[in-house]
């Protein structure tokens, strides 16, 4: 058995108090132990003697809590003063002070981080970051690096601090390091230059740098990441060798047929795309290629050809959508560009009436169908194909793992296209998507004009509407959109319908305005998206289900309501609605966000919407404010977690190891 797969309960100093409170960490098993690593390092050749911290910079300093006080008054605030044998500061915190209050207690050893200021003559540092470090302060002078680990009331009732965490950690090295299986093959880690895993692992425990423990960090993110793109590359592999998918011949009179009809000529990108996918379709390996795209960028068009590819040569093709507005949009625009080239579409969602449906799954299961555009309905049981050559998943991360699945299982060995408007960070992509073949349409349609995009607060409601009437006037449409609070449905639904009523009854009262939101009945919401469509509704109040793919290019007025709550890769989304004909396009994000750091934090996201329309430059700054594990709204099915790598941060590492990875299986 592989050593690190010891139950934690078998290392030394760990009994089953210990191993229960080390299992709601996730701490089971020796490996889990090794791999909890430090949430931060205290330097201590960085730590001052509280007489020399120096006024305006930014200090370290360590010493015992000697007073607290809470200051009530027109700016409460809770004060306490640490001490250490030079001299003492204090500490003063404008917020949470009741809790704070309870949090310290005289006595306490801390250590504190923060910028030094002058106040009333003393020293002051305002809303320190702050450490417990009992019992560590005896060691001040040893010098060197001291790892601080998270740990729960339960493990701290254990003897598991920091200090006795570092205690258990050290022993388990000394019984286990010698027998820990390296992760990486060793002319590899020889060639990169990196400790074996036993002595990186002790490093990043027990570093003498700063620069020692990231490198140690560094090490070991390679190891997982190697492991993780070693697992991909190996399926990839077997999927290249099993050439039991069809092999389709190009297609000579559908696409170029589809392509001549078009009132535009498809960009580069797409041609580019469309023959990278024309060219995997002829080999007789099942396809597996996301086409990623930003908003607007014309992935329609590109999936629509596959699909003509796939329905040439005798096949049926399907397109599945997240949303049923979606799904609906995509079959008229689909049924329309098709019908004239002779060819049967149709089309499923959930609420059909049974002798439609009936008549529906009679078609495709016939074959008479050649394509079939829908929504969930698609992967149901009931509905059977014919010979579906070609799965399509529209904006994929919408669907978890399981529903792609389902769908390329409704046919033998179909081949399959997933599509994303989310512009993946290349990072993300790699880890998501490593076993998927990638495409990328970076271009966008010549004559878009960049969209005006501009925050403001909500002071500025009443101009921002008087702007938006003067475009209707001017024959244009607009959507407001408020935000879907998670927690209540309930409370979305009557925001947007509060919303709708004041703003039809007040500064849009003399235009056509209707309400669009998750609730309302499928068929109702069709309605609507249709007469929008049409111009017969002028303006759209709606909630985000108009998110994702809505295709209206008269709308050139986007309003967000309550912008601070959305994320950055959503606006984007929203944004993506308008700027889609001919006409200049705005999109203004009202923001509700109140003093302090609220506004900051929420500021310095919007503005990234003001300064860029770059869908990539956009989602790097989401996942770097967010992290990974936010990024998609929901945790992704099938994300893996990694301990010492961070997706944010470690892109070179990753890319590297993919390398390494795909050169070892290469050479298998
Ligand atoms: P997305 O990539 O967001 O799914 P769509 O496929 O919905 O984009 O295309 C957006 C709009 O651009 C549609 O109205 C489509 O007809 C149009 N379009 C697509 N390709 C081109 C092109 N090459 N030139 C001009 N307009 C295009
Ligand atoms: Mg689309």
């Amino acid at each position: 058995m592989e050593i690190l797969s010891t139950p934690i309960e078998n290392v030394k100093g760990v009994g089953a108090k210990r191993a229960s409170a080390l299992k709601d960490a996730e701490i089971l098993t020796l490996g889990d132990l090794l791999y909890y690593l430090p949430r931060r390092y205290l330097d201590r050749t960085q730590i001052l003697p509280m007489a020399r911290a120096p006024i305006g910079q930014e200090v370290t300093l360590i010493g015992q809590v000697s007073q607290t006080r809470f200051i009530p008054g027109s700016r409460p605030r809770f004060v306490m003063v640490v001490a250490d044998e030079t001299d003492d500061i204090t500490c003063t915190f404008f917020q949470g002070g009741r809790y704070l209050q309870r949090n310290f207690t005289v006595g306490d050893e801390l250590a504190i981080s923060g910028k030094v200021d002058l106040f009333q003559g003393r020293r002051q540092i305002v809303h320190p970051e702050y450490e417990f470090i009992h019992g560590e302060g005896r060691l001040h002078h040893t010098g060197g690096v001291i790892p601080l680990y998270t740990t729960s009331a339960d493990m701290k009732e254990r003897g598991l601090r920091s200090r006795g965490f570092r205690r258990l950690i050290s022993e388990a090295l000394d019984a286990f390091a010698e027998r820990i299986e390296d992760d990486l093959p060793a002319p590899l880690r020889q060639r990169l230059g990196f400790e074996e895993l036993g002595a990186s692992l002790r490093q990043v425990h027990f570093p003498a740098s700063l620069a020692e423990a990231e490198r140690a960090r560094q090490r070991l993110a390679f190891g997982e990441l190697f492991a993780f793109q070693l697992r991909l590359a190996r399926r990839r592999k077997k999927n290249n060798e099993q050439a039991d998918g069809i092999a389709f011949a190009s297609s000579e009179k559908l696409v170029p047929a589809l392509w001549a009809s078009l009132p535009f000529a498809p960009t580069r990108a797409q041609r580019r795309v469309v023959a990278e996918i024309a060219a995997q379709m002829q080999r007789p390996q099942v396809m597996n290629r996301l086409v990623q795209g930003d908003v607007g960028s014309g992935k329609t068009l590109v999936g629509l050809s596959a699909m003509l590819t796939a329905v040439e040569n005798g096949y049926q093709a399907a397109m599945m959508a997240p949303t049923e507005i979606l799904a609906e949009q995509h079959f008229f625009n689909i049924q329309a560009l098709v019908e004239p080239l002779g060819l049967t579409v149709v089309f499923l969602k959930g609420a059909q009436r049974k002798a439609l449906r009936q008549e529906l799954l009679t078609v495709i299961e016939s074959g008479a169908a050649h394509i079939a555009v829908g929504t969930h309905a698609l992967i149901q049981e009931q509905v059977q194909f014919a010979r579906l050559g070609l799965a399509v998943i529209d904006e994929q991360h919408r669907f978890g793992v399981v529903q792609r699945g389902a769908l390329y299982k409704k046919g033998a060995k179909p081949d399959l296209l997933v599509m994303t408007a989310t512009p993946i960070p290349r990072t993300l992509a790699l880890t998501l998507y490593g076993e998927l073949d990638v495409s990328v349409i970076d271009e966008l349609p010549p004559g878009r004009k960049p969209i005006r995009t501009a925050l403001r607060g909500n002071d500025r409601r009443e101009a921002i509407f008087e702007f938006a009437g003067d475009q209707v006037r001017q024959g244009r449409q607009v959507y407001v959109v408020y935000p879907l609070i998670e927690e209540s449905e309930k409370m979305d639904y009557k925001s947007a319908v509060e919303a709708y009523d004041e703003l039809r009854y007040g500064p849009l009262a003399e235009f056509t305005v209707a309400l669009l939101h998750g609730r309302m009945a499928a068929e109702e919401k069709a309605a609507v998206m249709e007469d929008f469509n049409q111009n017969q509704i002028q303006i759209l109040v709606c909630t985000t289900v108009v998110e994702v793919g809505v295709d209206v290019p008269n709308a050139t007025v986007m309003i967000i309501e309550h912008a601070e709550r959305f994320g950055l890769a959503q606006l984007h989304q929203l944004r993506g609605r308008v700027g889609r004909g001919g006409e200049q396009s705005f999109c203004i994000l009202i923001s509700y966000a109140h003093a302090g750091a609220e506004l900051a934090d929420s500021r310095e996201r919007l503005q990234t919407m003001e300064r860029t329309q770059n869908g990539f430059e956009i989602a790097e700054k989401d996942l770097q404010l967010r992290g990974p594990g936010e990024f998609f709204g929901v945790r992704q099915a099938g994300m893996p977690t990694f301990k010492a790598a961070d997706l944010v941060a470690d892109g070179a590492l990753l890319q590297s190891a993919r390398e390494e990875a795909m050169r070892i299986v290469d050479s298998e």
